[in-house]
């Protein structure tokens, strides 16, 4: 088999897979249990690609998590947009090394404008550096270290020459509801997760601003756009203004729910977000594009070059260059779905896109408060928490639905007790999905036991 009938097989089984209407969400336990032919030892002569390929989809594509169709809502899991899957494609075929125009003059160009994009589309500071990297846990921890050492340097401290050994300390500030993955990048960087400070938050996971802890020209504050199980949004004016006064530097968690302000009807949410130092965001939720591709936004682009510069003798490169915007040297273009996303949608189609996940929620919350579910969240935007009448039933429902595999959610844990959450992030989800999702809901409170 030569290269072009083996990428030809892969795309014919690529378009199968896409085309195969399954009826589980997550695979049944005979996948599963099929998984087990990949347990092979490493072969001492290696096997024929096609062989590789035949193998990879027959045991793989039955045990792969539906998460591409519209009744997946777990997580905050998008699916991915046809147009930025097969940009992906063109992308992978070119193999470029991203790092700065001389690697590859061509993605250099596409990821500048798809950060004019995401700039336009976010509304945030058209002079605003972005970085596509792998995560928002990748993109946070790089503005983290970028705000430390940009409060550090105006402290009079040298921080890429002496560290952080007898340094002002820096002090962060986050949400009593952060998120996990903003804990790890600090604990990661060296904070130390006993000196974050939590900020109290209200019954939805904002923070008070009444009980903001004090704030000083050392702080970190950092606010979240869309709590990972309510989807709330911090009261930005207020938080903003008092971190202002303070000196402190601000970044905004907005992984998913930055892009309400992409939506006309939803955009008061983020009111004053643009005022923030830096904001990571995904790609792979609301946007709907491949994983993994996220972006790290610095309103000062200097700022995140400094910190993660990576010119070399060999390879120098200015503000612009990837390879000083990320934590990656060599990489991937990940701007390149982004950008083949937002351009075939638009801002009209972003909107939509946006503006109607959100609708959807809300059709799920009302559909699920009638068949004797209670929703605990406003349902602001995507995210729907969810209670049963007790305790034992909420643990044990996201099992017994996941066990169904006709759709699929998890089990969470909100102000200390069981919930589970819905996520509306699939472009692919209607109205139709929704009301069927609530069908199969209906039926297995009815018959907890199966
Ligand atoms: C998903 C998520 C993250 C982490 O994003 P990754 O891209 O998975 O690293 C951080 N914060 C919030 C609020 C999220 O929903």
């Amino acid at each position: 088999m030569n290269d072009a009938e083996l990428m030809r097989l892969a795309d014919r089984r690529a378009a199968a897979y896409e085309q195969d209407a399954a009826e589980r969400v997550f695979p049944d336990p005979a996948a599963l249990e099929a998984l087990s032919g990949f347990d092979e030892p490493f072969p001492e002569v290696g096997d024929a690609p096609e062989i590789v390929l035949d193998q990879m989809d027959a045991l793989g594509s039955p045990a792969t998590v539906r998460n591409n169709s519209p009744d997946y809502f777990g997580f905050v899991i998008g699916a991915g947009l046809p147009v930025a899957v097969a940009a992906e494609r063109l992308a992978l075929a070119w193999n470029q090394c991203a790092s700065d125009w001389v690697n590859s003059p061509a993605a250099f160009a596409i990821e500048q404008q798809a950060a004019r994009y995401v700039l336009e589309a976010l509304d945030l500071p058209r002079e605003a550096g972005v970085g596509f990297g792998t995560s928002a846990t990748a993109c946070g921890m790089s503005l983290l270290a970028a705000a430390r050492r940009s409060l550090l340097e105006k402290a009079g401290w040298d921080f890429d020459a002496k560290g952080l050994t007898g340094a002002p300390e820096i002090r962060v500030v986050v949400s009593g509801t952060v998120h996990v993955t903003v804990i790890k990048a600090l604990r990661v960087l060296g904070f130390g997760t006993d000196r974050v400070v939590r900020a109290p938050v209200d019954d939805q996971g904002r923070i008070d601003p009444a009980r903001l802890p004090s704030l000083d020209n050392r702080t970190i504050l950092c606010l979240q756009a869309g709590e990972v199980n309510t989807g709330s949004f911090d009261p930005f004016p207020e938080l903003i203004d008092a971190a202002r006064k303070a000196g402190s530097w601000v970044h905004v968690d907005g992984a998913f729910g930055l892009w309400a302000r992409a939506s006309q009807s939803l955009r008061s949410l983020t009111e004053g977000v643009e005022r923030a130092d830096s904001w990571t965001t995904d790609g792979h939720k609301m946007l709907n594009t491949p994983y993994d591709g996220a972006m790290g936004i610095s309103r000062s682009p200097e700022m995140l070059a400094k910190a993660l510069d990576s010119s070399a003798d060999y390879a120098p490169a200015g503000t612009s260059a990837q390879k000083n915007l990320t934590l990656e040297f060599s990489r991937r273009a990940r701007g390149i779905p982004v950008w083949a996303a937002l351009k075939t949608l638009g801002r009209n189609g972003l909107d939509e896109l946006v503006t109607s996940r959100v609708a959807l929620a809300r059709q799920f919350a009302a559909g699920l408060e009638t068949a004797g579910v209670e929703v605990v969240n406003d349902v602001v935007f995507n995210q729907v928490l969810c209670r049963l009448p007790d305790d034992d039933a909420t643990q044990r429902f996201p099992q017994r639905v996941q066990e169904d595999g006709r759709i699929w959610f998890g089990p969470t844990v909100w102000q200390g007790r069981p919930a589970f959450r819905l996520s509306v992030s699939s472009w692919r989800t209607t109205p139709e999905d929704i009301d069927r999702a609530l069908g199969v809901i209906r039926g297995l409170i009815d018959h907890p036991a199966g």
